[in-house]
């Protein structure tokens, strides 16, 4: 049995004390909640105050983004060393990152691979541009992603998979549960052919990509979707908790 995690990505949003009301609200809301992970990422200023809020809850800590290496001259980079005592998860490779900041599958390997070694788990996102799903080209581009970004990876039972097509995330526009579910399938044959079936069996491959209270159900109810990346919906401690019950 997969264990469904929903992780809310806060990106650039809250204050120091915008966050710890946010955290503070959604604690209360979900503390009766013991069959799913709850995980927030809020921003690198935030962590170390959130993680206070959240000491004995049922709620873990993921930061956004890291460096791959310990330290270093690396101006305004934040470490897996920085981060292993504050954190659990840490999402590497998110959309943003790949196409606003230029990230590519080598980096995102780098990163992946770190994480690994000091004890992070990482959310490991992966998706289609539009152009590239309407040229047909889905598979082909989660494919090299994941072979990419996973290559030499040993400690894989501490991924999580997030697939997030690109033209899902932040626009409204959801993939159907019938789309989302294809593209998961896809993904857990993979790793089955590149990993083994029990590392294919066990990987959570969670969705991401205007995920809202009103579509998580249909999303969560399909037999890959393990979960769900959301952005916008977890910036309210009510929807976040809505998407949470799901
Ligand atoms: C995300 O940031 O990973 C995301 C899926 O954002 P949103 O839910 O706002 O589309």
């Amino acid at each position: 049995m997969r264990k469904i995690i929903i992780a809310g990505n806060w990106k650039m949003n809250k204050t120091v004390s915008e966050a710890v009301s946010l955290v503070k609200e959604l604690k209360g809301l979900v503390k009766d909640i013991k069959d799913r992970e709850i995980v927030v990422c809020p921003s690198f200023t935030s962590l170390v105050s959130v993680a206070a809020e959240i000491k004995s809850s049922n709620i873990s800590l993921g930061a956004q983004n890291m460096h791959f290496e310990k330290k270093g001259t690396f101006t305004g980079e934040i470490s897996p060393l920085m981060l292993k005592d504050i954190v659990d998860y840490v999402i590497i490779g998110h959309s943003e990152r790949r196409h606003v900041f230029g990230e590519d599958d080598s980096l995102i390997n780098k990163k992946v691979k770190s994480a690994l070694e000091n004890k992070l788990k990482p959310i490991f996102c992966v998706g289609e541009t539009l152009e590239e799903r309407e040229a047909g080209k889905t598979e082909k581009i989660v494919m090299g992603q994941i072979k990419n970004g996973l290559n030499g990876v040993k400690d894989i039972k501490n991924v999580v998979i997030a697939y997030e097509p690109v033209w899902a995330i932040g626009t409204g526009k959801t993939a159907t549960p019938e789309q989302a579910e294809e593209v998961h399938s896809f993904i857990r044959g993979l790793l089955k052919e590149i990993f083994n079936e029990k590392v294919a069996d066990e990987m959570r491959i969670l969705y991401g990509g205007s995920v809202k209270p009103d579509n998580i159900k249909g999303l969560i109810s399909k037999e890959n979707i393990d979960g769900a990346l959301v952005g916008g919906a977890s910036l309210d401690a009510k929807s976040f908790f809505e998407v949470v019950k799901c």
